[in-house]
């Protein structure tokens, strides 16, 4: 059986934003902000573990955290939800924790008001929707029902971007001076980078699982492509979570099982063909 609780890794910032917390007399304020983000990332994590999904590592970064979670795996969308859910979740329950310790000899008002008033900042930041946020998260899954799962990504990456830009013009004018807010700005900005740089990975890897998948999706994608259109271009219409039929736009013939196609297209049947030189 797989461990419950996953490694927990500390980015080099985090390490900078704590000493540099301890040695501004913020040490309450740096230990607060850390164990409520440590705990909204074990939800995630424990969640994720829970349905045996694997589970890398949670890094602790100066915005937040990240529970990195294999992502070689097709999950099913229900478990995705309640994954995402369950960090967040726990900023909901622990206001109540903070006031149960108030009965502890060193957990006093100030500290319970730092506390509330951390809590409910990471939440309301963490809900924001901007990709790798949860809030990021949430709408990226939204999307992927909409939009074919290239197309979800590229959309919820830009929209991210523009919606960062936004929250970087309204916190110059409201902290101006604030260097925590720039460093957070930074790291998500290059977190968006990097991922869009991934996607094409990304892409082959959700292709590659869905070719692989024994399990049959409910949802039924009906993809009419003409002609001539490279197989590249078909599987760039292939949904999360979904079955595919292909039909080639005026021929007559059955439909096309879009799982077998990207299985053959691995076993290296179909390489550089068009959906009509591969009937
Ligand atoms: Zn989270």
């Amino acid at each position: 059986m797989t461990r419950l609780f996953p490694k927990i890794r500390i980015h080099p910032v985090f390490w900078l934003i704590i000493a540099a917390g301890t040695l501004t007399g913020h040490l309450w304020d740096t230990t607060i902000a850390f164990t409520i983000v440590l705990i909204h990332e074990l939800g995630h994590a424990v969640m994720a573990r829970w349905f045996e999904w694997k589970v890398i590592e949670i890094e602790l970064l100066p915005f937040g955290g990240v529970a990195k979670l294999d992502e070689q795996e097709e999950h099913p969308f229900y478990q995705e939800c309640l994954v995402l859910i369950a960090g967040p979740l726990q900023n909901v329950w622990l206001p109540l924790l903070s006031y149960a310790m108030m009965a502890l000899p060193f957990w006093g008002t100030e500290q319970h008001q730092i506390f509330l008033a951390q809590n409910s900042a990471l939440l309301l930041f963490n809900l924001l929707p901007i990709w790798p946020l949860d809030g990021g998260r949430l709408l990226h899954m939204v999307l992927e029902i909409v939009y074919p799962f290239k197309h979800a990504y590229k959309r919820a990456l830009c929209f991210s971007l523009g919606a960062l830009f936004l929250f970087g013009i309204l916190a110059v004018w409201r902290y101006p001076l604030s260097i925590n807010l720039w460093v957070i700005i930074s790291f998500i900005m290059l977190a968006i980078y990097k991922e869009w740089r991934v996607l094409p990975l990304r892409f082959i890897r959700f292709l590659l699982a869905f070719s692989g998948s024994k399990q049959k999706f409910l949802r039924l994608k009906r993809l009419a492509v003409p002609e001539e259109t490279p197989l590249a271009d078909v599987f760039a219409m292939y949904y999360k979570n979904a079955e595919h039929r292909i039909r080639i736009v005026g021929e007559n013939h059955s439909d096309i099982d879009g799982k077998v196609l990207a299985n053959e297209y691995f076993k290296g049947h179909c390489e550089g063909k068009t959906i009509s030189d591969w009937r």
